[in-house]
């Protein structure tokens, strides 16, 4: 099988996550029990579960759930249907959703997981079998009091919404629409909250506009370039051009596009929509080898796809001045550490695509509160929050002298340690 650059060198994801983690436990001196603690994840789940295909044979598929922390709350975080899911994957991607829902202050722990198939290879009637008996499968490890998940990498409100039918079809009629919000991101008009769709997106746009703002520049005819173009890429992409950002260059698993006029956000949308989300093809800019991608002249790069894609070998190559990091993971230790070293900013992911949790916690809010929010309301708290957020790491990276990334940590693991302290550890 060929190698794209947007495969995720797995083996590393969970060694990126603890060295981060780590490096930050060992400079506030947190205690050494609660680094024991969250140093490991506290379930970890694997379900192996029967399907019938569309040719009637049965194929068995293997699920994960894996649930790092619930100190501050419910474990809360995404489901991904990729090649890449396995245990070590989902473990790392769990902890960073025990910092990203710290950091921004929502009342829940950290999980992830998903299945480990390609959903181009599936039919939707066989995804829809495949989803519904996971969650069968998952059982009572997930509920909305209890594990909350949500879209993640090729899954979407659709998956959600047959996750949310099956769970609740599992509890008696009187007790069906009390569970809706066992999951997050489900369609508008099932439960999902306007404005879920996009809340990554304008998380990752957001907080670039912030980071611009505090420097007393503005995002008109600043350049950028984004990897992936799925739900994060296309919208952050879109913000951020009409608010006169030049789009120069996007890359996917089949196609790195480049002009130098800037692409059309819509028009690359309408060309890969049908195309099950691959640019390949577009006519509205060039085709060039995927190795000149992270060189490209640019103000920003936005890694938008997956983990450990910014890394010792090309990190030296970068040209952008910010990296605002849209997927989880995207940049590993050492990639990290030349960026620095050259004077980047990188824009952690724990509060750059913050944006999606934060509107899942609304939409689990609106859920338990028997509400429905507009579309202004949502975008205006959520606005509201992703600011308060991201003040508060700016502080941090002040006061501390320190990166973005640090100064985030910094504040995650330290409301985590307070609750341990103010709790103690049963018995
Ligand atoms: N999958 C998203 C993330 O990585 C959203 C998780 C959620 O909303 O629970 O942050």
């Amino acid at each position: 099988m060929m190698i794209t650059k947007l495969e995720e060198k797995k083996q590393s994801m969970y060694d990126t996550v603890l060295n981060q983690f780590e490096k930050t436990a060992d400079l506030i001196g947190l205690n050494p029990n609660i680094k024991k603690i969250l140093s490991l994840t506290n379930n970890e789940i694997i379900v192996h579960f029967p399907v019938k295909m569309d040719n009637g044979k049965v194929e068995i598929f293997t699920g994960y759930r894996v649930q790092h922390n619930n100190a501050l709350g419910p474990y809360k975080g995404g489901l991904r249907y990729h090649p890449t899911v396995d245990v070590d994957a989902a473990k790392a991607l769990a902890m960073w959703m025990t910092w990203k829902t710290s950091l921004a202050g929502l009342p829940y722990g950290g999980a992830k997981g998903g299945i480990q198939i390609d959903p181009r290879n599936y039919s939707l009637g066989e995804l829809e079998r495949i989803t519904r008996r996971f969650t069968y499968a998952l059982g009572e490890n997930i509920g909305p009091e209890h594990d909350i998940p949500a879209p993640d990498v090729n899954t979407n409100a659709q998956t959600m919404a047959w996750i949310a039918d099956t769970y609740m079809s599992t509890k008696s009629p009187s007790e069906r629409s009390q569970n809706q919000h066992v999951v997050t991101g489900k369609p508008v008009g099932s439960g999902g909250l306007e404005g879920r769709d996009r809340a990554t997106g304008f998380g990752v746009y957001h907080t670039i506009k912030l980071l611009h703002r505090s420097r007393g520049e503005t995002l008109e005819g600043k350049t950028f370039i984004v990897q992936g173009f799925g739900n994060v890429g296309y919208w952050a992409s879109k913000f951020l051009v009409e608010d006169g950002a030049i789009l120069l260059a996007v890359q996917d698993a089949h196609a790195t596009l480049y002009n130098a006029e800037g692409i059309s956000v819509p028009h690359l949308l309408e060309h890969s929509s049908p195309r099950k989300g691959s640019i390949k093809g577009f006519e509205g800019a060039k085709e060039i080898d995927p190795d000149e991608f992270f060189g490209l002249e640019c103000d920003i790069l936005i890694p938008a796809a997956l983990g450990n894609q910014i890394t010792e070998e090309n990190a030296f190559k970068i040209k952008a001045t910010v990296v605002a990091e849209g997927a989880n993971g995207p940049t590993n230790p050492e990639g990290e550490e030349v960026l620095l070293s050259r004077g980047i900013t990188v824009i952690p992911d724990i509060l750059c695509n913050s944006g999606g949790v934060i509107g899942s916690y609304f939409e689990w809010l609106q859920n338990r509160n028997g509400e429905l929010w507009q579309m202004d309301e949502v975008l205006e708290k959520l606005e509201k929050k992703l600011t308060q957020v991201f003040k508060n790491v700016e502080g941090a990276v002040k006061e501390k002298n320190t990166d973005w990334r640090t100064a985030a940590y910094i504040i995650a693991i330290s409301r985590i340690e307070l609750a341990y302290n103010q709790r103690g550890i049963f018995p």
